[in-house]
């Protein structure tokens, strides 16, 4: 059943071109900061091929909230984020309502600026930045790799695993990819360890979740209240040096081989427009532990009916002109064993309070088929198996000049289909 109007398909935009847009029809709306030919960076909505100027708007009378009015006259999410779900919803509900109604035409045209004439900022300041594990499949392919026998290691079907990254690496997509240097294993027993540039950098396909209104450090939040707690979701690629996370990742976890650069698309896409795509969870494997009771319940669809794929792009095929080669294509809902509500509830639940604009990626979102990897250290089976590109390259790690683009729709029966936009890196040579 249907209720919010904002996603009805019948919708009809004033603003050219957006009707049946692939990627921004009016159903999206996401939210993102972007930078035009002034360069002050201010809050705005994707609507077709345009950018409409929301901190423009906010200084008229079209918005009657004050609250909302001053958080979009801010330069990044934090604040809209902080005002909380009901908040935010009526944004888009007036938002949809402006954009639906061509009364309104002549009032909101002038801030609409083409797309292709402005810059994405980071929509959020980032003040933490915490990476989960939980794609069952990329954790099997992984731990195949160091236990064959017992890929998964026991805590993993009671317990969303995650460790805390690195939030001031955290940039927005096109960032340059700059190959760190680090400590790798000695090549033999007793030897010493070397450090050199990494030999082995790769990518990890994620989607990332925004945190919306925070809660109170000491009280957790309850799993029927974890989606109140999510402004949005992107994209988001975890850089992975292969190389020195081997050498360094006992016994705490990943250091240098991840906080060198975590990339995110540009565009926040809220909880509301994705809900026409959401799915159950798939059902557990017969045998499989039920959730503790903190993680089980929350929303009847959790999953999110996302499509994935990841494409690369060499500097032989750029100067070729040939189109960027697709590693890989699968769903999110298929990839994750835990939902976006539990990894919320799971990391408050100790009373760690979360804040506005806190990013939370979900871990390598790989399904269970090799076309649907997430990873060259899957696809290339840990560097054993080169991959051939059609133009006779091979590649088993990124080479520098290399371009990796995530990208992401979701669809659904009957619904247009939105976009999550692309988060896209290019690998530069060390410098050290
Ligand atoms: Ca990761």
């Amino acid at each position: 059943m249907q209720t919010d109007p904002t996603i009805s398909p019948d919708l009809d935009c004033w603003v050219e071109g957006a009707n049946g847009h692939p990627d921004w029809p009016v159903q999206n709306l996401p939210l993102g900061v972007f930078s035009s030919a002034d360069g002050l960076p201010r809050i705005g909505t994707a609507i077709g091929d345009y950018v409409l100027d929301l901190d423009a708007l906010a200084q008229g009378e079209l918005i009657a909230d004050e609250d909302v009015r001053e958080a979009l006259q801010q330069p990044m999410l934090n604040a809209l984020f902080a005002l909380g779900a009901e908040a935010m919803k009526g944004l888009r509900a007036r938002l949809s309502q402006l954009l639906t109604d061509s009364d309104y035409r002549a009032a909101i045209g002038q801030h609409l600026i083409a797309m292709d004439e402005v810059e994405m900022e980071l929509p959020a300041l980032v003040g933490d930045y915490t990476d989960f594990y939980v794609g069952i499949h990329h954790a099997t392919n992984v731990g195949k790799l160091f236990r064959p026998d017992n890929p998964l290691l026991p805590n993993y079907k009671h317990i969303p695993i995650g460790y805390h990254g690195r939030a001031s690496s955290v940039r927005v997509s096109g960032h340059p990819v700059v190959r760190p240097s680090g400590q790798k294993r000695p090549s033999e027993e007793g030897a010493a360890p070397t450090r050199s540039p990494s030999a082995r950098l790769d990518y990890e396909l994620e989607m990332g979740i925004w945190v919306g209104e925070g809660n109170a450090l000491g009280d957790p939040i309850p799993i029927e209240e974890a989606e109140n707690h999510i402004a949005g979701y992107c994209l988001l690629n975890d850089w992975s040096a292969r190389d020195l996370q081997a050498w360094e990742y006992q016994p705490l976890g990943p250091f240098l081989a991840k906080s060198f650069l975590t990339t995110v698309s540009p565009w926040v896409v809220t909880p509301q427009a994705l809900a026409p795509y959401m799915k159950p969870m798939p059902p557990r494997p017969e045998g499989d532990p039920q959730p503790i009771d903190y993680l089980a319940g929350g929303p009847d669809k959790a999953a999110l009916g996302i499509a994935l794929e990841v494409l690369l792009s060499t500097e032989k095929m750029r100067r070729a002109g040939d189109a960027p080669h697709r590693l890989s294509e699968g769903e999110a809902a298929a990839a994750m064993y835990w939902s976006a509500a539990q990894i919320v509830t799971h990391h408050a639940s100790n009373g760690c309070n979360l804040q506005p604009g806190d990013l939370i990626g979900t871990g390598t979102l790989s399904t269970a088929e090799e076309s649907g990897y997430g990873s060259l250290l899957e696809l290339s089976e840990g560097g054993k198996k080169p991959i051939s590109l059609p133009n006779g390259e091979t590649r088993t790690f990124l080479e520098d000049g290399d371009e990796v683009t995530l990208r992401a729709r979701a669809v659904a029966e009957g619904q247009p289909g939105i976009s999550l936009g692309e988060c896209t890196g290019r690998v530069l040579p060390a410098r050290g």
